[in-house]
């Protein structure tokens, strides 16, 4: 491409690796186990609450730091899950999906020349994030097939200049599953080196096998340093609603409304009515246990199916995604492999040196997604035989 008026900080991005893959799965008619978004459909109670929302005329702007009813809902699930209360008024933020959560509190909270330390592999967004802010990026690599922690090698990631680690438990793309004890450790380092820690629960309620998503913020010490992301997107099956929040203490708050009231002012209102009627039927109706068992049996599936094939899979224990070491196929690396499989075997996986930045640390898995109706779980394994 050549470059003209594109501004500089934008011209070393390419298109994100989700839609590549989905485009390349689409123009092979591969089963897309890439991307992860659901293809079944969301629950009837949050569906039938936004129209009923955009009937009702639930229609102009939400206020900037989100409709009351979803703040104290999101309060009232706080409480109920964590045992602690947060103020509605002055500590939770709603707004365009985790992603713009994640963006506001990089961009809120870090200046220029901060460091932040994240796990590799990452979500994607967060480099771009800490870049806009001017922040330099500490990684810590996870290691395959445990993907645990050495407290010495993560302290000496710390120094005067860290301002914030980004955690997120459960883990995409690894299914790790924060421990208590990695929580705990995490919090010591924080408060030792001043820093903030953010925690990105998008898969917060995906968690299976007896696993627990601990609360930062109920560590001793840690409640007034912790920023809590979450996002409807995963936990209701709907990712195209774009509708996520921050709970965290008054200051940090306001930080992270001061950026995001320049690029969106607010949320989406009529789906912040249907995401507070959510939470509050979800508490009602044992929902959250029912999502976490529904996605154990569709991992039960994928793994059983590449056990059968002879794939080395990486059982998760959160997240709907299945990390396999592809370095034995003799296909290529990460890139390669997710090249070939959309036409040759008709399914899509993503490469995973998507989110290194020391990118041959990913090129011996690819991942996939398990967030898919059971037979089509099925039907793909049935295609991944090919490689067995
Ligand atoms: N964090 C992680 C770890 C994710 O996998 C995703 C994608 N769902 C997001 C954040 C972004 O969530 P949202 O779609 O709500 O912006
Ligand atoms: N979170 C989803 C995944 O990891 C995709 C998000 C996106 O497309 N940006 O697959």
């Amino acid at each position: 491409m050549t470059y003209h008026f594109s501004a500089n900080r934008v011209r070393h991005f390419g298109t994100t690796i989700f839609s590549e893959i989905t485009a390349l799965a689409q123009h092979h008619n591969a089963i897309n186990l890439g991307q992860g978004f659901p293809d079944f459909s969301a629950p009837a109670f949050i569906k039938d609450a936004a129209i009923k929302a955009i009937q009702d005329d639930v229609n102009q702007y939400a206020p900037l730091p989100g409709r009351p009813k979803l703040r104290q809902a999101i309060a009232d699930k706080v409480l109920k899950h964590e045992g602690r209360t947060v103020d509605p008024n002055t500590e939770i933020a709603v707004m365009v999906g985790a992603t713009e959560a994640i963006f506001s509190t990089i961009l809120g909270l870090v200046d220029p020349g901060d460091e932040v330390i994240i796990f590799e592999p990452y979500y994607d967004s967060y480099i771009p994030s800490i870049e806009f802010a001017g922040g330099i990026p500490k990684y810590y690599t996870l290691q395959a097939p445990d993907w645990t922690i050495d407290p010495d090698e993560l302290e000496a990631l710390f120094s005067d200049k860290t301002k914030l680690i980004m955690i997120n438990t459960p883990h995409n793309p690894t299914g790790k599953v924060f421990s208590l004890d990695e929580m705990e450790l995490i919090a010591r380092l924080c408060q030792k080196y001043d820093a903030i820690a953010a925690v990105d629960g998008a898969y917060e309620h995906i968690i299976y096998d007896g696993a627990v998503h601990h609360s930062m913020a109920n560590i001793d010490g840690m409640a007034e340093r912790t920023v809590q992301i979450s996002s409807l997107g995963k936990t209701f099956s709907v990712t195209g609603w774009k509708t996520g929040w921050t709970v965290a203490p008054p200051e940090l708050t306001t930080a992270i409304m001061r950026i995001y009231q320049w690029a969106t002012f607010s949320g989406i209102n009529p789906l912040q009515e249907a995401a507070a009627e959510a939470l509050i039927t979800a508490e009602q109706t044992g929902y959250y246990a029912e999502l976490g068992q529904m996605y154990h049996r569709k991992r039960d599936i994928l793994m059983n199916g590449f056990n059968e094939i002879g794939l080395p899979a990486i059982k998760p224990y959160g997240s709907f995604f299945i990390m396999v070491d592809i370095s034995e196929l003799g296909l290529g690396t990460d890139v390669e492999f997710c090249k070939y499989l959309p036409e040759k075997v008709g399914v899509a996986a993503i490469p995973p040196s998507a989110f290194y930045v020391n990118k041959s640390a990913g090129e011996k898995m690819a991942r996939f997604a398990f967030c898919k109706k059971d037979e089509v779980l099925q039907a793909a394994v049935e295609k991944l035989r090919v490689l067995g």
